[in-house]
């Protein structure tokens, strides 16, 4: 018997999908600010009403059990008949089908609760309130239903939703005995790959979180991948989601899922691209009045939904080609394939970010997920981000100016936080100035703001709406991170000269929000080639959470790579200037020594520029923000050219996730120890942990990546130069990865020639 479950709100969603888009992205907001209306309500009514009441029932059809679950947010128990409550505090405009069905859904299942219990009512009455949030005006909507008439109505809401389980039933049928027969699609497994394929399918099958350290060319894709689906085929999984940072990540997996389709396994998977990125509308703006993909979406892909279920493989390119053949936005349907999909490839932020995580699954526990989360090292810091927000005074005055001609309300809710921030460069006038809570005032008036701007202001068209809607909405999340504050978080006042202030809800340790969102998957497997030193990657990213590590040698014969440690050159700040020729003449020489590609990577543009200008051959150097297309025509030249030398930043857009296997690339010289710039955040989270935490191991992980650019394949050869005296030291050499045991500590150029041109003999 397969097992399901949905909330009462989910069920009620479902079978009333029949029109547009909402097109409205303010609307999912509005219930935010509201939340607090929604209590006063609760709080105030009487004797016998019982609040946040929770319900469910089991029903059995098809061979499923699924359990239908929710809270009534009231039941006046004493009342005859009884009344079920549902409070939407909202705006008080047409009555929302979906709200209507969660009501009587929960007077159904309330009525089912009291039978059991020996109480036999004729029928309940539902209460729909919809309360104004800012003049609080209510609207309600009442009914007397009989026992019969929820009875049916159940019926009708749960059949639905039955066929489509059933659809998923059929599907997953011949998926697991696709995949109960899959083999591993290569005659051999690679140095490796077969002990981390092992441990990953142990992980999946035990619920259990893995930490995996394995080295280029390991082919973590299909060793992460196979067992996954070997898992899925055994009936331990029920959806895979592949994470990645970038965009690259993304399309190895595709073509890694590609490979085992070829080989039978029978799956379904969507590579979910950002919604501007495959949007197909002329202008971005998703309202169905604008974008002829949002007007009567879900009546449109209700009549092509199995047509669209032919295909396997769901990617940008072939969603944005079935958004224009069906008139459907692409961005949607990938979400609303996506719970057809198997596979799910996704950016990070798809699961992990407050302010876009996929509710439809991260919502609520769900333990048949499994994550595989690619290049895992970059997740302290994008999980940092995610988990902060700050507000900037700056950008008061030009929303000011926007609502003083429209609303002298919303205006002064918003002067009321100006001077709130006035303030408090009066009261802490240093560079910055930490807080262990964030102030209560501020977040009162904060409220207040949204409130207005949610009553005033929304529904209208301005001239600079969209700079009100962006302070709404990063208001909206700030507020948010203040109730999901952790002991991680830390509250931050940076002075920034005049008037300039930055309040910030700054996350230095996001392990406890992110444990949080992790429980809510069955088993979570994370990789990359540089998770080193494992316990500084373990204590930022999980908390009370039991976890495995398995750590895979290279697969590559450790004499392929030569490492040329030279500390006789110093790179710190103060220090550089006194250095730039040295570090001219080795690249130069080294060039000269043995003709090929190569990549140099700085510290920052500045020393970047600095010793391009005492190179005398061409250099391919890279600039900031470079688009797609300068960073295609960048890496380009390694494919047509043998002779290149190229100058890029460490940790930059060059330093990782590319491939330049064979002659493309035959030396890397690293200058730097890679450390993060000195921040005022940085330099907070030098004092929570210690310097190691704040700038050594982010900095030397941005260097091993630099350094993974060379060898990509068990045939590259070459050679990487560290230049820095603190590459030499005890702290550094214990960060080594095995692969570098075979490195050579030079103190002059000779050396070093001599021992490249040795090398390569
Ligand atoms: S096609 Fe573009 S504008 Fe239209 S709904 Fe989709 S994302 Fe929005």
């Amino acid at each position: 018997m397969i097992k399901d479950r949905i909330s009462v709100r989910d069920l009620a969603e479902f079978n009333n999908k029949d029109g547009s888009l909402g097109g409205n992205i303010l609307n999912s907001s509005r219930a935010q600010i509201g939340t607090l209306e929604h209590k006063r309500v609760q709080d105030s009514r009487g004797e016998g009403y019982l609040k946040e009441y929770s319900l469910k029932t089991s029903v059995e059809k098809f061979g499923i059990m699924l359990e239908i679950y929710g809270r009534a947010d009231g039941i006046y128990s004493l009342d005859d008949p009884i009344v079920i409550e549902e409070i939407k505090t909202t705006k008080v405009d047409k009555i929302s089908a979906p709200h209507l069905s969660q009501v009587k859904l929960y007077a159904y299942l309330y009525l089912i609760e009291s039978s059991l219990k020996g109480v036999h009512y004729p029928g309940i009455s539902i209460k729909l309130l919809y309360i104004n949030i800012i003049n609080r005006e209510e609207r309600i909507i009442k009914e007397y239903l009989t026992r019969e008439e929820l009875t049916i109505f159940f019926e009708t809401q749960i059949d639905p939703y039955f066929l489509y389980l059933k659809g998923l039933k059929s599907w997953k049928d011949l998926r697991d005995t696709s995949l109960k027969e899959l083999v591993f699609p290569f005659n051999n497994f690679r140095e490796g790959q077969r002990d981390l394929s092992v441990n990953i399918f142990r992980a999946i099958r035990d619920s259990k979180t893995l930490f995996s350290i394995a080295p280029t060319g390991t082919g973590k894709s299909m060793a992460s991948i196979f067992p996954a689906l070997k898992a899925m085929g055994e009936g331990v999984v029920e959806k895979i989601f592949y994470l990645t940072a970038k965009t690259v990540g993304r399309i190895t997996a595709r073509d890694t899922i590609n490979i085992l389709r070829e080989g039978g396994a029978n799956i379904r998977s969507i590579v979910i691209t950002a919604k501007e990125k495959i949007c197909i509308n002329k202008e971005f703006n998703c309202s169905p009045d604008s974008c002829p993909y949002a007007l009567d979406y879900y009546k449109k892909l209700f009549l092509v939904i199995n047509e669209i279920l032919g295909i396997r493989d769901f990617y940008e390119e072939n969603l944005k080609d079935l958004g224009e053949q069906y008139s459907l936005c692409p961005f949607e349907l990938s979400l609303d394939l996506s719970n057809y999909c198997d596979i799910v490839i996704c950016d990070y932020n798809y699961v992990f970010d407050l302010r876009v995580y996929l509710k439809r699954y991260f919502e609520t526990k769900n333990k048949g997920f499994t994550l595989l989360v690619d290049e895992a090292h970059n997740l302290p810091d994008r999980l940092r981000s995610s988990y902060s927000c700050k507000l900037d005074r700056e950008l008061i005055p030009p929303v000011l100016d926007i609502l003083s001609p429209i609303c002298k309300k919303t205006m002064n809710s918003l002067e009321a936080i100006n001077s709130i921030m006035l303030d408090a460069i009066k009261s802490n006038s240093g560079e910055y100035t930490l807080f262990e809570e964030v102030p209560t005032d501020l977040i009162k008036a904060l409220k207040k703001s949204c409130l207005n701007i949610e009553g005033n202001i929304l529904d209208l068209d301005f001239k600079g709406k969209n700079l009100v809607i962006d302070w709404y909405f990063n208001t909206l999340f700030f507020i948010k991170l203040s109730e999901l504050y952790t002991e991680g978080h830390c509250f931050v006042q940076v002075n920034r000269g005049g008037l300039g202030v930055t309040l910030e809800i700054l996350c230095n340790d996001p392990s406890i929000l992110f444990s949080k969102m992790l429980q809510k998957c069955n088993s979570h497997i994370f990789f990359s080639a540089t998770l080193t030193p494992i316990n500084y990657f373990v204590s930022l990213l999980i908390r009370d959470i039991d976890y495995e590590i398995v750590e895979i040698p290279s697969p590559f014969p450790i004499d392929n790579l030569k490492l040329i440690i030279r500390p006789d050159i110093k790179t710190t700040y103060k220090e550089r200037s006194r250095y730039y020729s040295e570090v001219a003449n080795i690249i130069t020489k080294v060039r000269k020594s043995v003709s090929g590609n190569y990549m140099v990577f700085f510290p920052s543009y500045k020393y970047m520029d600095e010793v391009a200008k005492l190179i005398e051959c061409d250099v391919l150097i890279q600039k900031p923000r470079m688009s797609e297309i300068q960073r295609a025509e960048y890496l380009n030249e390694f494919e047509n050219k043998k002779s290149i030398l190229s100058f890029a930043i460490t940790g930059g857009v060059f330093s990782e996730g590319i491939d330049l296997v064979g002659d493309k690339l035959i030396g890397v010289i690293v200058v730097g120890v890679g450390l993060p710039q000195i921040s005022i955040k940085n330099n907070i989270l030098k004092d929570r942990y210690n310097y190691q935490f704040a700038y050594t191991y982010p900095g030397f992980n941005k260097v091993q990546q630099a350094i993974g650019r060379l060898i990509r394949h068990e045939d590259d050869r070459g050679v990487a130069i560290l230049i820095d005296e603190r590459f030499n030291t005890s702290q550094y050499r214990s960060l080594y990865p095995n692969e570098w045991s075979n490195s050579v500590v030079l103190t002059n150029d000779d050396d070093t020639i001599m021992t490249i041109k040795k090398f390569w003999e």
